[in-house]
């Protein structure tokens, strides 16, 4: 009996693995055809200036306009794009993307907001990166300082010595950086500070109860001090309601980015935003 179950179980498992990766090939060649034909795009989220409610920057999140199954999540495919090394290619082209997007939101008089560019650990690992990066951020003529790299902290220790010096090469040309979905990972204080940061984004984890729950508001609390004493900024991801504002007012969180503001929109959709003043209700 327990034997057949075993084995059945057994079964099932491979089963899954096998569509796992008949479903990672296919997304697979899709993505090389995706980066061919152009069919990414990048959207925009504002982050907001607690104190003030002025939009001071923005978050590019990448899309893909698919021509059959429509707009796909990254969540789905950057992980095969990380995989399989297409991440490489894809995140040059979102920072020449968004190199390219920041010169249009300054054409149209938004001239001081700053891009934060997701990047992924696979593609700080290559020897390139530093040099590609560097190259087209040039070419594009934006001042580096108005760019900041989103880390996690998985990312971080995935290959510390390696991006440590990556960052530092990087933030000589004034690129600043943040610790995205902090919280989730294991990092070590001691690496963080040595590290060019300048920024915690609280995850969205801890966010979603932090009025609710008693536990997630001291530790969001905690989380909070602990920037401000090492002298990082602090962002709060996925702030959908006003409660979530107050609370982080309160507390004294620099920056909050969420639906409660805006999802992240086209770069045309950012500009109309912006230009409405749209973000600015707190
Ligand atoms: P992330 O960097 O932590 O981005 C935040 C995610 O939360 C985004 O999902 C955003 O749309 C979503 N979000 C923002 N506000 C709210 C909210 O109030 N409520 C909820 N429920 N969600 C909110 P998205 O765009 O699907 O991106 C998912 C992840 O994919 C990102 O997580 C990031 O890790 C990765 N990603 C996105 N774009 C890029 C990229 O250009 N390069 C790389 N390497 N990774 C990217
Ligand atoms: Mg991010
Ligand atoms: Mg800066
Ligand atoms: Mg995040």
């Amino acid at each position: 009996e327990a034997k057949t179950q075993r084995g059945s179980q057994y079964n099932f498992y491979n089963e899954e693995t096998n569509a796992d990766a008949m479903h990672r090939l296919n997304l697979e060649s899709d993505l090389r055809r995706a980066l061919r034909k152009n069919e990414f795009e990048m959207y925009y989220q504002p982050r907001v200036a607690i104190g003030t409610g002025a939009t001071v920057g923005m978050e590019a999140l990448i899309r893909w306009r698919h021509p059959t199954r429509g707009l796909v999540s990254p969540k789905e495919f950057i992980p095969v794009a990380e995989e399989c090394g297409l991440i490489v290619p894809i995140g040059y082209w979102v920072i020449q993307q968004a190199c390219e997007d920041m010169r249009s939101f300054d054409e149209s008089g938004h001239d001081s907001l700053d891009i934060a560019i997701n990047l992924s650990f696979k593609q700080l690992q290559d020897n390139m990166f530093v040099d590609t990066a560097t190259r087209i951020i040039e070419q594009s003529g934006v001042d580096a300082s108005r760019l900041e790299f989103e880390l996690t902290e998985t990312a971080i220790m995935s290959n510390y010595q390696q991006t440590y010096e990556g960052m530092m090469a990087l933030s000589k040309l004034g690129i600043t950086f943040s610790l995205d979905d902090f919280g989730t990972g294991f990092s070590s204080f001691a690496h963080i500070q040595r590290l060019p940061i300048s920024a915690l984004k609280v995850d969205r984890s801890f966010v979603r109860n932090v009025v609710k729950n008693n536990d997630d508001g001291i530790i969001v609390k905690a989380m909070i001090n602990l920037a401000h004493s090492l002298r990082l900024q602090v962002i709060a991801e996925g702030v959908e309601t006003l409660d979530q504002v107050q609370f982080l007012w309160q507390n004294h969180c620099d920056q909050v980015q969420g639906f409660y503001f805006s999802p992240a929109v086209s770069a045309a959709d950012f500009n109309l935003m912006i230009d409405q003043g749209a973000t600015a209700a707190i």
